[in-house]
């Protein structure tokens, strides 16, 4: 099969740190073009905007849209009225409604639409998945807490309105804890958003299932030395800690699983997968929680936050 011609849309620091490399790799993708404002990639033909860039390489099968989320429907309704298979970076849309919209877009066009979740991909989450399915699980204690200074430098976006502040890498926990766990919902939250920014710094959320299995998430950006991305689980067969993102399974303290990192090879699999099927992959409940917490969070104003 000849490979699905990609085009990149918003060359950053993800299209730059994982997606190139990856795409690079998969013999299913060649990648022939790029659309952002200031950003281009060695050797590709690059344009300053995904209309300019559809008009005059119309031989695009699909694209990855990797800009901030606030602008990401706008181009996926773009290449998906233009014919283009669609995968969309994490969060797919600033609202659930614009990513319902796309898919039934997507749907209606024949068209493949992927809501990447990239973080459902780290090595060890299978396997945990596994594990807590063979047993009774008593609670769940996800800890997310890292360095905004560090990871999030001159992000402007992130702290604006659907730039998602801390659940920016918070989405990253419940799309795991969405994979490995029964349904859940939100019972309660605390939202912290510092008196100068329009999205969180810190969130606190409980949630149950229908079950009562009660969860607890804590989300910090406010965090310096050891960084914590951890799912804690008390359960029958003894405590279960899925660490470092969903890289290491430990169970009673005995490392159980621990590969290297595979995520983005996977989801560009994931997305020729889909796109020679003709399917879709759009499962929007790590997004429906997140905005459960905004509709049903308090919210606290906490000291001003400067980079
Ligand atoms: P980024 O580098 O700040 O942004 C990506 C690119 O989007 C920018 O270089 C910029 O390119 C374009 N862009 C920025 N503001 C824009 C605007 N107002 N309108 C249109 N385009 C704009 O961010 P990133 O870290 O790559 O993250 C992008 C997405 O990937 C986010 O949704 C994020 O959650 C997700 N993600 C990031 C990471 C990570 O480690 N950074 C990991 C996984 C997923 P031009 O100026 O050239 O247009």
């Amino acid at each position: 099969m000849t490979p699905i011609k990609l085009a990149i849309v918003g060359v950053g620091k993800i299209v730059r740190d994982q997606h190139l490399p990856s795409i690079a790799k998969n013999p299913d993708f060649q990648l022939i073009a790029t659309a952002s404002r200031h950003g281009t990639v060695d050797g590709t033909p690059s344009y300053t905007s995904i209309e300019a860039m559809l008009a005059a390489v119309p031989e695009i099968d699909a694209v990855s849209l990797c800009m901030p989320p606030q602008y990401r429907y706008e181009a996926a309704h773009k290449a998906l009225v233009a014919g283009k298979h669609v995968f969309l970076e994490k969060p797919p849309g600033a609202t659930l409604s614009e990513v319902a919209d796309l898919e039934a877009l997507a749907k209606a066009n024949g068209l493949s639409l992927f809501a990447s979740w990239h973080s459902r991909y780290a090595p060890a989450v299978e396997a945990a998945k596994a594990f807590l399915a063979a047993t009774t699980v008593n609670s769940v204690h996800v800890v997310w807490k890292e360095d905004v200074r560090h990871w999030h430098p001159n992000q402007a976006w992130i702290w604006q309105a659907g730039g998602l502040g801390v659940f920016d890498p918070g989405i990253n926990a419940l799309s795991i804890v969405t994979h490995i766990l029964p349904s859940l919902f939100l019972t309660g939250a605390t939202l912290e958003f510092p008196q100068n920014r329009e999205a969180p710094i810190a969130a606190d959320l409980r949630f149950t299932s229908a079950g009562g299995l009660p969860v607890h998430a804590e989300f910090d950006w406010r965090q310096t030395g050891k960084q914590s991305w951890d799912i804690i689980a008390e359960t029958a067969a003894g405590q279960m800690v899925l660490s470092e993102g969903g890289a290491k399974l430990s169970v009673n303290g005995e490392l159980k699983f621990a590969e290297p990192e595979q995520e983005y090879p996977q989801l560009y699999r994931r997305f020729a997968e889909i796109v020679k099927a003709g399917t879709s992959d759009v499962d929007l409940a790590p997004l429906r929680h997140v905005a459960d917490a905004f509709m049903l969070g308090k919210h606290k104003f906490v000291d001003a936050f400067y980079d």
